[in-house]
């Protein structure tokens, strides 16, 4: 990008933020609930550094990325710009947890046990501790990653009884392009949380649902953070996917 291409996508940036976090204010609002509860991350797997500068010139403070090699270099090239934090979103294979660690502030896709185990032992090695979220694969459909509900149900509390895990809430991913699935898949994750509040006692404050298409149905139905990439980062996006 020349200066003035630079300039343009820094006021498209800045125009699509403001709209942004007025439908995440209209969504909450209807829903009864604070435009402060709801976090807004930007998906930066699609854009390169340059992008992501320009995103937090505007006000984006917390990005997500879904491939460890690439959160580790956006993490590098942005150390020095405060308050600027990079989210692991994507599938974690145990060979790769070692590079997360000390990058990730949340891990927003424990699919499985075994890998919180893995984590935990790996972070214990550093003494530190991670911050994550168990991926739920709430809708069922064979496509998508993460545990089962009632695998959720069997290991949230072992999970959260490994010493270098804390466990800070639930994931999910809706089936595209319906809007009622949608909803069913984002009230299913809430209820989830809900029941393992009532039976394990684990607080579990933070529901990581909602993406371009479908941010605002997530938002009525109880999501804490909106994972959102294209309809931040791509002018060419519009409103055209959104469910209605
Ligand atoms: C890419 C991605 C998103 C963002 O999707 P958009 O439809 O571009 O908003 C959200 N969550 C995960 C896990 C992703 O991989």
């Amino acid at each position: 990008m020349d200066l003035s291409e630079t300039q343009a996508y820094a006021a498209f940036l800045g125009t699509r933020r403001e709209e942004l976090l007025e439908r995440i204010a209209q969504a909450a609002k209807r829903a009864g609930r604070e435009p402060s509860e709801v976090t807004l991350l930007a998906v930066s797997k699609t854009v390169d550094v340059p992008q992501v500068l320009a995103a937090c010139e505007v006000g984006y403070e917390v990005f997500g990325e879904n491939r460890p090699q690439e959160l580790v270099r956006k993490v590098n090239a942005l150390r020095g710009s405060k308050n600027v934090r990079f989210d692991m979103i994507g599938n974690l294979q145990t060979n790769k947890i070692n590079k997360v660690l000390g990058h990730a502030t949340l891990v927003h896709s424990v699919t499985s046990l075994h890998l919180a185990e893995a984590i935990s032992s790996r972070a214990a090695a550093r003494g530190v501790s991670v911050q994550c979220l168990l991926e739920v694969n709430v809708s069922g459909e064979e496509s998508k990653s993460g545990m089962s509900v009632s695998e959720a149900e069997l290991c949230v509390s072992k999970i959260g009884d490994l010493p270098n895990v804390v466990v800070e809430g639930l994931m999910t991913m809706a089936p595209a392009g319906k809007a009622g699935e949608a909803r069913r898949a984002f009230a299913g994750l809430r209820e989830l949380r809900d029941e393992l509040r009532a039976k394990v006692g684990m607080e579990l404050p933070v529901l990581s649902c909602g993406m371009s298409d479908d941010f605002e149905i997530a938002i009525e139905e109880g999501s804490t953070l909106v994972r959102l990439g294209r309809v931040v980062f791509d002018p060419s996006y519009g409103d055209a996917g959104q469910l209605r």
